[in-house]
C-alpha cells in the first residue's frame, strides 16, 4: 500500500530514550502529519469496518490516541485500558511482566459484556505483555478478541508469539 512508506517516515525514532541503548519509536510525529496521521486511521477503518467489532479497547496511554477514531469510524465504542488506580469505577485487574518488575492494567467491570467483539489498539508491540494483559482481561468478561492492532512492530522481540494465538496487524515495522 502505497501510504505505508509515508507512515513509516512520520514516525521519528530518538536514540537512547528513554534509557541508553532503547530507540524510541515517537508517533508525536505521525501526528504532525495530517496525511499520514489520517492514512494511519483509515488503513485500520478499511480492515475492521465490516467485521462487526462492538468494543475498541484501547491501551494506556497511546492506544488512547489511535482508538477512539477508529471506533467512531467502525460503530463500535471504546473501552480505555488504564494503568493501575486511575478508573473511578469497579476494576478488573491483570499483572503483567515489564523488562523490570511487573505492572498492572485495569478495565471498568461492565464496559465490556460476553459476546462483545473486541479489536485491542496500541501504538507499539515490543515484548507483547501489554497486548497479552489487554486480551486476558477482556476473555475474562467473556468478550471474544478479533485482532490486535498497532501501528509498529519490533519483530525482534517475537512479541506477536505472546498473544495466545491472537492474529496480530500492524502498519509497519521498527528495530
Ligand atoms: P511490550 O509490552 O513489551 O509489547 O511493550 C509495548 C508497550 O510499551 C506499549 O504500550 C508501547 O506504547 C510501549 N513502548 C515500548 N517501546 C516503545 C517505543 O519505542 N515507542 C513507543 N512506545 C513504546
Amino acid at each position: 500500500d502505497p501510504r505505508l512508506p509515508r507512515i513509516s517516515s512520520a514516525i521519528r525514532v530518538i536514540p537512547d530514550f528513554p534509557k541508553p541503548g532503547i530507540m524510541f519509536q515517537d508517533i508525536t510525529t505521525l501526528l504532525l502529519d495530517t496525511k499520514a496521521f489520517k492514512d494511519t486511521i483509515d488503513l485500520f477503518v478499511e480492515r475492521y469496518r465490516d467485521q462487526n467489532i462492538s468494543v475498541v479497547a484501547g491501551v494506556e496511554a497511546r492506544g488512547f490516541i489511535f482508538g477512539p477514531p477508529i471506533a467512531l469510524a467502525i460503530g463500535a465504542k471504546f473501552v480505555p485500558m488504564r494503568k493501575p488506580n486511575k478508573l473511578p469505577g469497579e476494576v478488573i485487574s491483570e499483572e503483567y511482566s515489564l523488562e523490570y518488575g511487573t505492572d498492572k492494567m485495569e478495565m471498568h467491570v461492565g464496559a465490556v459484556q460476553a459476546g462483545d467483539r473486541a479489536l485491542v489498539i496500541d501504538d507499539l508491540i515490543a515484548t507483547g505483555g501489554t497486548l497479552c494483559a489487554a486480551i486476558k482481561l477482556l476473555e475474562r468478561v467473556g468478550a471474544q478478541v478479533v485482532e490486535c492492532a498497532c501501528v509498529i512492530e519490533l519483530p525482534e522481540l517475537k512479541g506477536r508469539e505472546k498473544l495466545t494465538g491472537k492474529p496480530l496487524f500492524v502498519l509497519v515495522k521498527g528495530a
